[in-house]
């Protein structure tokens, strides 16, 4: 069995909980890949060492003074040495640092190289070998993931090894010059070394027990997931992100290959499974969570006649398009149609877009009101059971709370709410308490 193990930052954040992530490792014959992201925060008013590198970048393009932020990346570096009790010259490292900063000041080679200095050293305390992740994971110069170009070198790479570590976070693009992925995007880089090395699991080590299946902002103590398939983490993504970056299903979505969420702070708890599909015959929970966010706007235009008015639909959404906005919801009614997008995206565009609508169709009515909560209700097995939008329906009839808009997605999997802002969590408590049989 081979399984691909990745850990984050707050994982890594000191000597202390390294030697708990080698003990992790240790455990099992099979963690035989490991990834690894910076240092994180060791406390709450702590530094993300990547933060520290994004620093000094910063300063070195305003001309400002870098030395006392480096001096505090090689601190927390001597300190995890010095815990680890290993020989390792982190000035050494440093000053390469210092010197290529010249060569190739880039924001991702500074930013790169908090994931660089955790695997080398990681590497040498574990005694395994250390695979540079340039040699596996190359970038398009658009850059987007070379898919075809990463996938030939990690594979005939990692074949040449049967352990191994390798930073997160970065590759290199066409040029040969470091690339790194958007924040968080170590995750990413487990979920390629597991598909380059055909793993059976891909197990995501963080400092949560998994996925809850509500807010435990809202809802104290919500019930864990314990499994999840790829289209409900994704209709989750409202409350998931913080979690796993979402970009990391992509590169496993064909593969069968499950992520498992674990903490590494305790070990012992179940975490949560992902998978891309449920198993075949495998009894799955009915609703699998509630999630949901506040700040959408709700752009109605009524025009009598409108369903017969072909294209007119699609020419309004290219005037939504042509304004950057992306929206979430396009109810519509015979002569309604609704667009809810974020109300950030109308922020400045409100009024040339109500203009440019109006300018187009002469509507009979058309306006934007903000104060639009979306709550969703989502589980593969929403459509498989009987009663469960009525439920959700008498639910917030009982709570008094209005219900602005209803979408019982076409994906099956989940029901979408929209209430106002000051309903919204009323409405998730009194969701979790009545769907709670079904979770
Ligand atoms: N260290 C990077 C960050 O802080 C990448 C990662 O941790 O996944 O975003």
């Amino acid at each position: 069995m081979v399984k691909v193990v990745k850990f984050g930052g707050t994982s890594l954040a000191s000597a202390e909980v390294i030697q708990q992530v080698a003990s992790i490792i240790k455990e099992d014959e099979d963690r035989r890949y490991v990834i690894l992201s910076a240092p994180g925060k060791r406390f709450k008013e702590d530094d993300k060492v990547t933060d520290l590198l994004i620093a000094v970048h910063e300063q070195r393009e305003k001309g400002q003074d870098t030395t006392d932020t480096l001096t505090r990346i090689e601190e927390r570096f001597q300190s995890i040495v010095q815990g680890l009790g290993i020989d390792f010259d982190v000035k050494k490292e440093i000053d390469t640092i210092r010197s290529h900063m010249q060569e190739e000041p880039s924001l991702d080679y500074l930013a790169s190289r908090g994931e660089y200095l955790n695997a080398k050293i990681f590497a040498e305390y574990m005694g395994w070998p250390f695979v540079d992740a340039c040699d596996l994971i190359r970038f398009h110069q658009s850059g987007m993931l070379n898919e075809s170009i990463t996938y030939a070198f990690a594979e005939r790479m990692l074949e040449q090894y049967d352990r191994a570590v390798i930073p997160g976070f970065y590759g290199a693009g066409n040029n040969g010059l470091i690339k790194t992925f958007s924040r968080g995007g170590s995750d990413i880089t487990g979920a390629i070394v597991a598909r380059a090395v055909k793993a059976d699991v891909y197990e995501n080590w963080t400092d949560v027990n998994g996925f809850m299946s509500a807010d435990p902002r809202i809802i104290s103590d919500p019930k864990q997931i314990d499994i999840i398939s790829y289209r409900e983490l994704r209709e989750l993504s409202y409350m998931g992100a913080s979690v796993l970056h979402e970009d990391s299903i992509f590169p496993l979505r064909n593969t069968g290959i499950p992520i498992l969420i674990k903490n590494t702070m305790n070990p012992k708890a179940k975490g949560t499974t992902i998978v891309s599909r449920y198993p075949v015959n495998m009894h799955t929970h009915a609703v699998t969570g509630i999630a949901g966010k506040k700040g959408f706007s709700n752009l109605q235009i009524e025009m009598a006649m409108m369903n017969s008015r072909i294209g007119f639909g699609a020419k309004v959404l290219q005037i939504i398009a042509d304004n950057g906005i992306s929206y979430e919801h396009t109810p519509t009614s015979i002569d309604i149609m609704s667009i809810i997008a974020e109300t950030q995206y109308f922020d400045k565009t409100r009024n040339k877009v109500i203009m440019e609508i109006d300018e187009a169709f002469h509507p009979d009515r058309i306006f934007l009101e903000d104060g639009i909560a979306l709550i969703a209700i989502v589980g593969e097995g929403i459509s498989k059971n009987v009663g469960i939008a009525a439920k959700v329906i008498q639910c917030f009839a009982d709570a008094k709370v209005n219900i602005r808009m209803i979408d019982a997605g076409c994906s099956e999997l989940n029901i979408i709410v929209g209430v106002e802002d000051a309903d919204y969590e009323k409405a998730i408590r009194a969701l979790y308490d009545r769907l709670y049989e079904y979770f």
